[in-house]
């Protein structure tokens, strides 16, 4: 692959290049040019305990990631309101109109809707996943794929999910409901949140608790101190700002952005904590966080979060016909 300066590339991000332009890996629908800031650092970590001690920095400097010819022609998205998030009176309205007992009974109702928000090129496989914050939010998810980059780069709809719930402050998801059987890489990234084995989850039929999906389980606690805080808890990465010229005004809330996602960074067992932040062509700002997993290889990136943002946000075009699954508005 030919690096060029400036672009995404140079951080062993999954582009493609057609005609010496970049194709950004987002849905064919995606709108407008995009702007972005990478924040990552590496701690190195002590060896007597969990706290990170010393380290050296690593930033990239904003960058303009040229405009496809696709994606000049395609159109901007519109859409006011997330698809993505059920605030809680409304999840509630939706209960009692459903005539169900519990909140946790709306997640397989919504997952229809969940698998409609799907992006998946290449597998043309739709997957939606549901769950339910102790905030009496409901979140939803869908995966995402890339087509012609690795297949690595794929967001698989319960760290989709994760990565909502996570986007939003919520502290737990104790019901999730999920429209096909979760693949191992996903059942393990559940891992990562506190008390996960009590996590319960439906495919089909009943909820079920994840250690019934993933029994014997290899986990944070197999590797971390019990006080380290996993995904989904609060994180307040000690990081330096950098200093420096960083160009307009976009430029520096792209920075502030990066900076505040990678301090919120779940990056316990490689201490390489990162944010990452672009902007599409209207000037709005979508930011994700790295968030490791304990088995390593099922971590998410930051640019993957950050297309999970982009998406919540009503970003790349809908998918399936417009009328918004969850009833547009
Ligand atoms: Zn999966």
């Amino acid at each position: 692959m030919k690096k060029y300066k400036g672009c995404l590339c140079q951080i062993d991000l999954p582009l493609t290049y057609k005609d010496n332009q970049c194709k950004l890996p987002i849905c064919p629908q995606a709108s407008g040019g995009f702007k972005w800031h990478l924040h990552h650092h590496h701690h190195r970590r002590s060896s007597t305990a969990s706290r990170f001690t010393g380290k050296f920095e690593n930033s990239f400097s904003i960058s303009y990631l040229h405009r496809s010819r696709e994606m000049a022609a395609a159109p901007t998205a519109k859409i006011r309101r997330s698809r993505f998030v059920i605030e809680p009176e409304e999840a509630e309205q939706m209960r009692k109109e459903k005539g169900l007992e519990t909140l946790r009974d709306l997640l397989p109702a919504l997952l229809p809707a969940a698998r409609q928000l799907a992006r998946p090129p290449i597998s043309k496989f739709h997957v939606g996943a549901a769950a339910l914050g102790s905030s009496g939010r409901i979140y939803l998810g869908a995966n995402i794929e890339f087509p012609g980059v690795p297949l690595h780069q794929t967001i698989h709809a319960e760290q989709f999910l994760i990565t909502n719930a996570a986007l939003h402050s919520e502290t737990s998801i104790p019901f999730i409901a999920i429209s096909e059987l979760p693949c191992g890489h996903c059942r393990q990234f559940f891992q990562e949140i506190r008390s996960a084995s009590q996590i319960q989850i439906l495919v089909t039929g009943d909820f079920r608790p994840l250690s019934d999906f993933l029994p014997n389980p290899f986990g944070p606690s197999d590797l971390l101190h019990e006080e380290v805080p996993l995904l989904l808890e609060p994180h307040f990465n000690d990081l330096i700002e950098e200093v420096g010229e960083f160009g307009g005004e976009l430029e520096e809330r792209l920075r502030k952005a990066a900076l505040q996602a990678a301090r919120a960074s779940h990056a316990p067992y490689s201490g390489s904590v990162s944010g990452f932040a672009m902007a599409d062509g209207e000037g709005k700002v979508y930011a994700g966080s790295y968030t490791e997993s304990a088995a390593y290889n099922p971590s998410l990136g930051p640019v993957q979060a950050a297309f999970v943002a982009y998406v919540v946000a009503g970003g790349g075009g809908g998918v399936g016909g417009g009328g918004g699954a969850l009833g547009g508005g």
